[in-house]
């Protein structure tokens, strides 16, 4: 176990106008699940590489527990760096089995303490009984969890994960995030998983790193993420976001569904915005209320309505199916949250 550190780390590859990453700089502690959330090619897989050292940082200091790996002048090669590393495409040996597979790394320890040492991540990954097949007899579920295993063996300080669910069926993706962030957690393992999918995120992180253009715009745990976000990027890329738009009176923003208070100020008449979800909305039938619900969209355990504000905007609003609302109804619209985030109109 070791905690990591990259302090104003950049890396530009040839030929390219703009860096990968630039100026990048997080933490992740000893035995935390850090996950690197962005869209494609904001810069994840390059960060993972440096870690990993397939790829030399241009500028910037990497740590791996009290060890630097990476800077002006030092360099750790990626044998030496401790790491245990799981692709997309698990990359197995399809010759071997998976006895073998999982052994490929620790062929150096002496045979005895090789089987234990095998048994034993076989075991944590739930694979005891599959010790004896090829790659090409199990899911593609079970050959994560077999590159999961491999990676593992040789005790690494820290596992890096670079999408290692992208190639599976969704429902096996969920399965497997539940098993991946068991075993993690249960080995207590530093360790920076790779995703462009929210939901993967929230559901293993205990903190998310939020990548755009090669930089992090947030590094903060899910529900801050998703209730605080600290810009319209984050706002928008972890779950739905919707904007309420109204003008700056005494540190309040005024719009049709209320007055919020500003966080940072903003001059008096300035134009501004208020970060709705749609689950922080409640809707209730009332004659006098200022929504008519205009679309609805029952989901099982909740509904989606679309509601038409007196400005004609439509909001969503979310919430469990136990008391539909007809369509046409008139609504009175309530917002719970009393602090919702504002931003300065773009
Ligand atoms: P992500 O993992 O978030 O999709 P990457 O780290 O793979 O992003 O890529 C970041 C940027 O660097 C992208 O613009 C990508 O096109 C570019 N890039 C990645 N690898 C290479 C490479 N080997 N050579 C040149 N450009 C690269």
């Amino acid at each position: 176990m070791a905690k990591i550190e990259l302090s104003h780390v950049s890396k530009r590859y040839p030929n390219q106008a703009l860096p990968a990453v630039a100026d990048l700089s997080l933490d992740v502690g000893d035995g935390e699940l850090l996950v690197l959330l962005g869209p494609s090619g904001c810069g994840k897989t390059t960060t993972l590489r440096m870690l990993a050292g397939f790829e030399r940082p241009e500028s910037g200091t990497i740590r791996i527990g009290d060890e630097v790996v990476a800077n002006g002048s030092a360099w750790v090669p990626p044998e030496r760096r401790g790491v245990g590393i799981v692709f997309q495409d698990y990359a197995l040996f399809p010759h071997l089995t998976v006895t073998q597979n999982v052994a490929f790394g620790i062929l150096r320890l002496p045979r005895r303490e090789r089987a234990e040492r095998v048994a034993a991540v076989l075991d944590a990954v739930n694979l005891a009984e599959y010790a004896g097949r090829y790659p090409h007899e199990l899911s593609g579920g079970q050959q994560q969890r077999v590159a999961l295993a491999r990676a593992l063996a040789p005790q690494p300080r820290v596992l890096l994960l670079d999408e290692p669910f992208s190639n599976l069926d969704p429902e096996l993706r969920i399965a497997l995030r539940y098993e991946v962030r068991s075993i993690v957690r249960r080995s207590g393992i530093t360790t920076v998983l790779v995703t462009h999918d929210q939901g993967e995120a929230f559901a293993l992180a205990d903190r998310v790193a939020v990548m755009h253009q090669g930089h992090v715009h947030q590094l903060a745990d899910p529900e801050t993420l998703y209730r605080r976000p600290a810009s319209r990027f984050v706002a928008s890329f972890v779950g739905r976001a919707q904007f309420i738009t109204g003008r700056v009176c005494d540190d309040q923003v005024h719009t049709e569904l209320g007055a919020f208070q500003v966080q940072a100020h903003l001059p008096c008449g300035a134009p501004a915005e208020a970060l709705l979800r749609p689950d922080d909305l409640h809707i209730q039938p009332d004659r006098e209320g200022a929504g008519l619900v205009v679309e609805r969209e029952f989901g099982g355990a909740t509904v989606r309505y679309g509601v038409r504000l007196p400005s004609e905007h439509v909001i969503d609003v979310i919430q469990p199916s136990g008391h539909l609302i007809p369509l046409d109804s008139t609504v009175r619209i309530e917002v719970l949250p009393r602090d919702p985030v504002v931003f300065p109109a773009p």
